[in-house]
């Protein structure tokens, strides 16, 4: 897929990797729609996107909305009547051991990388069935194909992230050539720590980056492009990429 022109719809665009990829993307050509709850940041990334020369709008969007959701794709495809790229990044990631019973914080785990993936997934399919064309990356986790105690809720989410991705590329490669890749990125220096409230696992998160030189938006980023320059008849479905460091 050649990318200048395309169109993206990019959630959690306003950190960590959702900002990374946005960056990237927006310095390939790729118009985007920059997507989250904290307006004031995105609007911060846009504006050195155009002062860079590239194009985009932002969208205020709690993926857990489904309304909220809706109107946010149809605004971006309103703006550029087309779409062409799904980044589905939006996602928290909030420790505990099971016995501490931190039910919030598991329904939200559930609420956010799940139910925000299938969200925003609903509202954009039917433009790309429509065109027969696009590219759908699924933010699954190393806690999408590993297990680790501390991550029982994440490592379901994202276990979740990476079954619906693969059925979604078996259903929908084939029908309407829509390319479907599973992102699996290893620790990735961005701002998905800050909300552990369990201390023992914030001390480890703190301890892991110490040990080792974490990935950094712009690597994810770099990874997304590949799949997305892949040409057309190359799905490049997973990519597990880890800190050198990182067993
Ligand atoms: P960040 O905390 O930096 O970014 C998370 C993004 O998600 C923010 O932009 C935030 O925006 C957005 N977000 C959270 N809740 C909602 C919501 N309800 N509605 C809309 N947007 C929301 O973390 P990362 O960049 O690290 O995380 C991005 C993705 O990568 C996540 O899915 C994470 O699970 C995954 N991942 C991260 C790894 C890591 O080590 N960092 C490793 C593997 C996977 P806002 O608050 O403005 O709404």
């Amino acid at each position: 897929m050649k990318t200048a022109s395309k169109v993206a719809l990019i959630t959690g665009a306003s950190s960590g990797i959702g900002e990374g990829v946005a960056r990237l993307l927006a310095a390939n050509g790729v118009r985007v729609g920059l997507a989250a709850r904290r307006t004031g940041k995105l609007n911060s990334i846009l504006q050195d996107i155009i002062k860079a020369g590239g194009d985009g709008i932002v969208i205020e969007m709690d993926v857990t909305d489904p309304e909220a959701v809706k109107a946010g794709v149809e605004a971006l495809y309103a703006k550029y009547g087309k779409m062409d790229i799904l980044v589905n990044n939006a996602g928290i990631m909030p420790l505990s051991d099971v016995e501490t019973l931190k039910v919030d914080e598991w329904h939200k785990m559930v609420d956010v990388n799940i139910k925000g993936t299938l969200n925003t997934t609903a509202a954009v399919l039917p433009y790309l069935m429509a065109q027969n064309s696009g590219h759908i990356f699924n933010l699954s986790s190393i806690a999408g194909r590993k297990l680790f105690t501390g991550l029982s809720v994440y490592c379901a989410t994202k276990h979740a992230v990476a079954a619906f991705s693969d059925i979604m590329r078996m259903e929908l490669a084939p029908k309407y050539k829509i390319r479907v890749t599973s992102l699996q990125p290893g620790a990735v220096a961005t701002e998905l720590y800050d909300q552990i409230t369990d201390a023992k696992y914030r001390k480890n998160m703190d301890d892991l980056s110490r040990q080792m030189t974490f990935l950094t938006p712009e690597d994810i980023a770099q990874s997304v492009l590949y799949a997305l320059q892949a040409p057309e008849h190359v799905n490049v479905s997973e990519i597990f990429i880890l800190p050198t460091e990182q067993p």
